[in-house]
C-alpha cells in the first residue's frame, strides 16, 4: 500500500473546516516553518527533491532559488489551479476536500519566497470551489495564520482567489499571469521568465496546487525523509486522477514505486478494466502526453516492468516512452477507436489555441480536419503522411507548449496505431459502424 501524505486525512468528516483540520495537526508545519529562516525552508524543499506536479516535473526547490530579489520590489506566489488538461482532476479534489492543506502550503511557500500577496488562479469551470477556498482563507485569517504579523513573526500574507474565464491556455504560466493582470490570456515569449519578470513585471513563482500542498508534509517530516519515499528522482507521493474504461475511476495517491500493471489491475487503485474488456492503450499523464499501447505500457522496451514514476514512464525515449505529465491517467479498452480519440483531442487543441503562432493556429486546424476526414471514411493513404508532416512542423516551433501538446498525441497515435489509420482508409464502409478492435493486433 502506498504511503499517504496529502490524502491521509481526506476521509475525515469536516476536514474542509479549520477546526477539524487543526485538530488533525493542521498548521503545525506552518508554525514550524515560521520559526525557521527562509533559507532553511528553501533547503528543505530542495532536499525533498519535489518536482512540479503540474506536468513539467521541474524541481520546485531549484525554481524557487531562481526567484529574483531586487531591493524594494514586491514578489508574488501564484498557485496555478487552472486544471484544464483533459483527464486531470486531482487538484480539484485537493481544493474541494482539503482546502486548508493548500492554504497552509501557500503560507509556508509565501514566507519562504517573501510574497506578502499571493494568488490562486482557478479555472472558471470549477465554479463551486472558490467559495470553499475563500471560506478557508477567512478561517485561517481569523485564527491568525493569514493577515498581518502572522503568529507574531512580523510576516504579513494575504491570499486572493481569482477565477479564470474557461480558457485552457491560461494554465500556461505566462498566459495565466496575463489573465491575472486582467488581459487576454496570451502566452508571453520567454525569457524573461516569471522568476525575473512575472506578475506586473515583478518576480513571481507559479506553482501547481499539488506542488504547494506537498510543501506541508515536506516541512512536517523534513525534506530528507520526504526524499526517501519513492524511487530515484521520483521522490515523495503523487496524486493520480484515473478515468476511462476502468472499474474504479478516482483520485489516488501513489508513492511512485508501484508498477503500471498494479495501478490498473489492483483493487486498491483502478480495479481492472471495466466490463471484463481488455486493455488497449493508456495516456498516463493527461491528454498532452503520448498515448502508449498496452504492450509498452505494462513493460518497457527491455522487458522490465514499467513503473508509475517520471523515469520509468519516459523510458524508451520519445519513440516509445511517454510522460508522467499531470498525472491524468486515461485508460482505453479494446473497443475504443484510436482515430476517433485522436480526432477528439485535435479538435480540443484547435479550439483552445490562442492563435498567436501560425504553426499552432493553422496546424491544429489542419490536423483536426484531416483526422475528421479519416474518421468519416473519406481519408486517403497520403493523409497519414500529411498528418505526420504537420505535427512535425508544429512541434518545437511555437511560443508555448500547447503546440507540442497538440502534436504529440497525433505523432504517438500514428507511430503506435498506423495500421488502425490504414484500416479506416481501406474500409470506409466499415469504419462508420465498427471498431478496428484489439483482435486485429
Ligand atoms: Fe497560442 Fe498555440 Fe502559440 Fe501557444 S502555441 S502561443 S496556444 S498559438
Amino acid at each position: 500500500m502506498s504511503k499517504k501524505l496529502l490524502l491521509k486525512d481526506a476521509h475525515i468528516e469536516g476536514i474542509r473546516y479549520f477546526e477539524t483540520y487543526r485538530k488533525q495537526g493542521g498548521y503545525t508545519a506552518a508554525e514550524k516553518a515560521l520559526k525557521m529562516t527562509t533559507d532553511e525552508v528553501l533547503e528543505e524543499v530542495k532536499a525533498s527533491g519535489l518536482r512540479g506536479r503540474g506536468g513539467a516535473g521541474f524541481p520546485t526547490g531549484m525554481k524557487w532559488s531562481f526567484l529574483a530579489k531586487p531591493e524594494g520590489v514586491p514578489r508574488h506566489l501564484v498557485v496555478n489551479a487552472d486544471e484544464s488538461e483533459p483527464g486531470t482532476f486531482k487538484d480539484r479534489y485537493l481544493m474541494e476536500f482539503l482546502p486548508h492543506l493548500l492554504i497552509e502550503g501557500m503560507l509556508i511557500s509565501s514566507y519562504c519566497l517573501g510574497s506578502n500577496v499571493s494568488y490562486i488562479y482557478i479555472r472558471g469551470e470549477y465554479s463551486w470551489i472558490p467559495d470553499i477556498l475563500e471560506e478557508a482563507i477567512e478561517e485561517a485569517k481569523a485564527a491568525g495564520f493569514l493577515g498581518k504579523n502572522i503568529l507574531g513573526t512580523g510576516f504579513d500574507c494575504e491570499i486572493y482567489v481569482q477565477r479564470g474565464g474557461g480558457a485552457y491556455i491560461c494554465g500556461e504560466e505566462t498566459a495565466l499571469l496575463e489573465s491575472l493582470e486582467g488581459k487576454r490570456g496570451n502566452p508571453r515569449l520567454k525569457p524573461p521568465f516569471p522568476a525575473v519578470k512575472g506578475l506586473w513585471e515583478r518576480p513571481t513563482v507559479v506553482n501547481n496546487v499539488e506542488s504547494i500542498a506537498a510543501i506541508v508534509p515536506i516541512i512536517d517530516i523534513t525534506g530528507a525523509e520526504y526524499a526517501k519515499i519513492g524511487v530515484g528522482r521520483s521522490t515523495g507521493t503523487k496524486l493520480i486522477s484515473a478515468c476511462g474504461n476502468i472499474n474504479k475511476p478516482g483520485v489516488y495517491e501513489i508513492d511512485m514505486t508501484i508498477t503500471v500493471e498494479e495501478f490498473i489491475y489492483s483493487d486498491e487503485y483502478c480495479g481492472g478494466i471495466a466490463n471484463g474488456k481488455r486493455l488497449k492503450a493508456c495516456i498516463p499523464g493527461g491528454s498532452s502526453v503520448p498515448i502508449v499501447p498496452a504492450n509498452l505500457l505494462l513493460k518497457t522496451v527491455n522487458g522490465e516492468p514499467r513503473y508509475m514514476n517520471y523515469e520509468s514512464l519516459a523510458d524508451g525515449g520519445f519513440a516509445t516512452g511517454t510522460m508522467m505529465g499531470s498525472g491524468g491517467f486515461i485508460v482505453l479498452d479494446e473497443d475504443q477507436c484510436i482515430v476517433e480519440h485522436t480526432m477528439t483531442l485535435a479538435r480540443f487543441y484547435n479550439h483552445e489555441s490562442c492563435g498567436q503562432c501560425t504553426p499552432c493556429r493553422e496546424g491544429t486546424g489542419w490536423m483536426y480536419k484531416i483526422l475528421k476526414k479519416i474518421e468519416k471514411g473519406e481519408g486517403k493513404m497520403e493523409d497519414i503522411d500529411l498528418l505526420w508532416d504537420i505535427q512535425r512542423k508544429i512541434e518545437g516551433n511555437t511560443i508555448c507548449p500547447l503546440g507540442d501538446a497538440a502534436a504529440w498525441p497525433v505523432a504517438a497515435a500514428i507511430r503506435h496505431f498506423r495500421d488502425e489509420f490504414e484500416w479506416h482508409i481501406k474500409n470506409p464502409e466499415l469504419c462508420l459502424t465498427q471498431n478496428y478492435g484489439l483482435a486485429n493486433y
